[in-house]
């Protein structure tokens, strides 16, 4: 069968083998028809031989983590043939730490977790892959093509569980919401931001192509000034350009009790001249919170297909801006300027 392969920690080594070995029986009982698989960042990282990991004893890895496939048979009975399914990212370690022992494997300890397609598992751009029945999360139909979209709104459902559990440590009424980077995440970080009746703003450098009129179709707000020149302090941030200066700028924006959730990863190696002593005496004396958020846990899919039903199909569908047949990867894997969501396509 068919897969997207790279040769991790080589840049450049982006292949579609033809003879992948069909799954592994270890790889669960559940046998999925891939459908489509989601490009983002991290796939990029990895193309780019800066990220990723080939399971132990093999020299390529399987790429793709955002799936959508079709059943093809499920003997434990959790997932029925025919219906659609997406496989979780990420395994738990195998010690396990106090957290993924609970299930909670996106606030992993140890750093042992494994991650389809990422990290010692192999992902999901493959003919037909296997998965554990708790693994495997049921969309519904209505979704079809867009069920795509679960994973990376996983990512933003669990980024907006955490901020609503570090709001209610005290009297919490949020009303502004400020999402910096208008790509998938904070698109889908903006939804759910609408989703709880909150005003939603997001910036992004674009002036033109589609984030303007994809921002205005949620009834959000778009900007594409400095942070500093936003004429508000938000209640809630969610950072996902990752890029160093917005990063420490809606720190610093955050209005008081302000919660800034990081979900834009930064590649690192530049430093910036800032007043680090400016921005503690900002944090303490407005009791502000800014932390971190990655990956979802199995409660973060279920909130994700949740969110993904009650939203515009025409809107998400959208943000899908190309569909590429699997047999011209290559295409998919090369940014083009419009971009928002490229997907992979297998099967239909
Ligand atoms: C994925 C997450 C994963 C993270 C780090 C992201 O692109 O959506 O599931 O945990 O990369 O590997």
């Amino acid at each position: 069968m068919r897969a997207v392969t790279v040769r991790p920690g080589v840049a450049n080594s982006l292949n579609l083998v033809e003879d992948q070995p069909e799954p592994a029986a270890e790889e669960g009982p559940v046998l999925v028809e891939a459908l489509a698989v989601g490009i983002c960042g991290t796939d990029h990282e990895i193309i780019a031989g800066e990220y990723g990991e080939a399971p132990p004893g093999a020299d390529r890895l399987v790429i793709g983590h955002e799936s959508l496939g079709r059943v093809i048979e499920d003997p434990s009975g959790t997932v029925k043939p025919g219906d659609l399914v997406a496989g979780i990212v990420r395994h738990p370690d195998p010690v396990p730490c106090p957290n993924c022992a609970v299930g909670e494997w996106d606030m992993c300890r140890n750093g042992q977790y494994t991650e389809h397609g990422i990290k010692a598992l192999p992902g999901f751009a493959r003919d037909r892959w296997r998965i554990e029945p708790r693994f495997a999360v049921a969309l519904d139909p209505a979704l079809a093509q867009l069920g795509v979209l679960l994973e990376p709104t996983s990512v933003v459902a669990k980024a907006w569980d955490h901020i609503e559990r570090i709001g209610h440590r005290a009297e919490w009424q949020p009303q502004t919401v400020l999402v910096t980077g208008a790509g998938p995440i904070g698109l889908l970080a903006a939804l759910l931001g609408t989703q709880r009746g909150l005003t939603v703003h997001v910036l992004d450098l674009a002036t033109d192509g589609p984030k303007p009129e994809l921002v205005a179709g949620l009834g959000a707000t778009y900007h594409a000034v400095p942070v500093n020149d936003l004429p508000f302090e938000p209640d809630v941030v969610i950072e996902c350009t990752g890029a160093p200066t917005v990063v420490l700028d809606v720190m610093c924006k955050a209005g008081p009790t302000g919660i800034v959730c990081l979900a834009g990863v930064s590649s690192g190696g530049r430093s910036i001249d800032f007043d680090a002593g400016a921005l503690n005496r900002a944090l303490v004396l407005e009791n502000n919170v800014v932390f971190g958020s990655v990956n979802a846990n199995r409660r973060h899919w279920n909130m994700a297909a949740q969110a993904l039903a009650r939203a515009d199909q025409v809107w998400l569908e959208s943000l899908i801006t190309r569909r590429v047949p699997v047999n011209r990867y290559a295409d998919a894997y090369t940014p083009g300027p419009d971009d928002i969501k490229v997907v992979l396509e297998f099967a239909s």
